[in-house]
């Protein structure tokens, strides 16, 4: 993209107001000074905003002296984005508002109707709000049938980005996305970034894996292998028996501490179904862990994501935002460019 024709330019501006405007309210002279764009344009900018229902009035800035501006915020009701996620044995459809607050959820089991199911769950959903695209977080390759922009994305990457979005951004965290399968991701300039090969980190002697290697932690500790192996029938029941989920831990700080040493990651967190074991197991891991590393290292700290079952919903809904309504992606490249281009600090 040509970054200096105007047409560009104006793209680009109107993203940013948007971006500006999706972290908290400003009136026009706020959104001059903090974009560096003049008045005039951010004038224009707003009432073609508002004109198209992306941008509302939402009050009068406070203010001792001078006349208050009005201040704009983002119209929640501009749009809708759909999360689904897609699990072993069920799949949820989420629908959110463009500030990314969840609205409706449904959850409903996979069955060989699961096409049908999806798209009767979405239009339900939906009504008649504008759909901007839809995030689908699985850990399978299902081919989905539905007319509207998506993108997949990783369990430990949605749970990241929700985890982010509630607690600003973190330093070099590790996530772990630790359910079914098991997932992780790298927090990089505030971004997760997926580490595909975590799940195949050899963590064991035995237990062969699909990817053909032998005792990758995948295979030996994700939810689905724990199930074989114990016989329990859901996550649920097998987060009951903590003499299972013990043994479950050795492989886990085994890849925990291999992952923590190669990205020289400063934290961990858990998210997923089963982050939700008890601060007893947190303990123990912990131990199991601070014993591999290098004694300065011993200190390193592991965390349970704080946003539960609802992680995998919210992440997807604000990466479909980012995706499909602010175009993050466009401002990010961009602010790299600017910084290449300025002159040294
Ligand atoms: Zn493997």
């Amino acid at each position: 993209m040509d970054f200096s024709r105007p047409e560009n330019a104006r793209r680009i501006n109107r993203l940013k107001v948007l971006s500006a405007l999706r972290k908290k309210p400003a009136s026009k002279a706020e959104l001059a000074a903090m974009l560096q764009i003049n008045k005039v344009s951010i004038g224009e900018i707003c009432e073609s905003l508002r004109s198209e229902g992306l941008i509302e009035e939402s009050g009068k800035e406070m203010r001792s002296q001078g006349r208050p501006g009005v201040l704009f915020s983002i119209n929640s009701k501009a749009g809708r984005v759909f999360s689904i996620i897609i699990s072993e044995k069920a799949a949820s459809v989420a629908v959110s508002d463009t500030l990314g607050r969840i609205l409706r959820f449904e959850r409903f089991p996979k069955a060989p109707s699961f096409s049908e199911d999806l798209r009767r769950v979405m239009a339900k959903l939906a009504g008649n709000a504008r759909i901007y695209g839809i995030a689908i977080v699985s850990d399978e390759d299902i081919q989905l049938d539905i007319d509207a922009p998506s993108i997949r994305i990783p369990f430990s990457v949605a749970e990241a980005s929700a985890e982010m979005a509630r607690s600003g951004p973190l330093g070099s965290f590790l996530f772990i996305s630790w359910g079914y399968s098991i997932t992780a991701s790298f927090s990089f300039q505030g971004t997760p970034v997926f580490l595909p090969e975590f799940g195949h980190i050899r963590a064991s002697r035995e237990g062969r894996c699909g990817c053909g290697g032998k005792g990758c932690l995948d295979a030996v500790t994700s939810g689905r292998a724990l199930l074989a192996r114990t016989g329990h029938p859901s996550l649920k029941s097998l987060m009951q028996d903590k003499a299972a989920l013990r043994d479950a831990l050795q492989p886990m700080a085994a890849g925990i501490a291999q992952g923590v040493q190669a990205l020289s990651a400063e934290s961990v967190m858990i998210t997923g179904a089963m982050s939700q074991m008890d601060d007893a197991l947190y303990a123990y891991l912990q131990n199991l862990v601070s014993s591999l590393l290098p004694p300065r290292r011993s200190g390193m700290v592991i965390y349970r994501g704080a946003a539960g079952e609802n992680g995998a919903a919210e992440g997807a809904a604000i990466l479909a935002l980012d995706t499909f309504f602010y175009d993050s992606a466009l401002l990010a490249k961009l602010e790299a460019i600017e910084s290449l281009s300025s002159p040294a600090l």
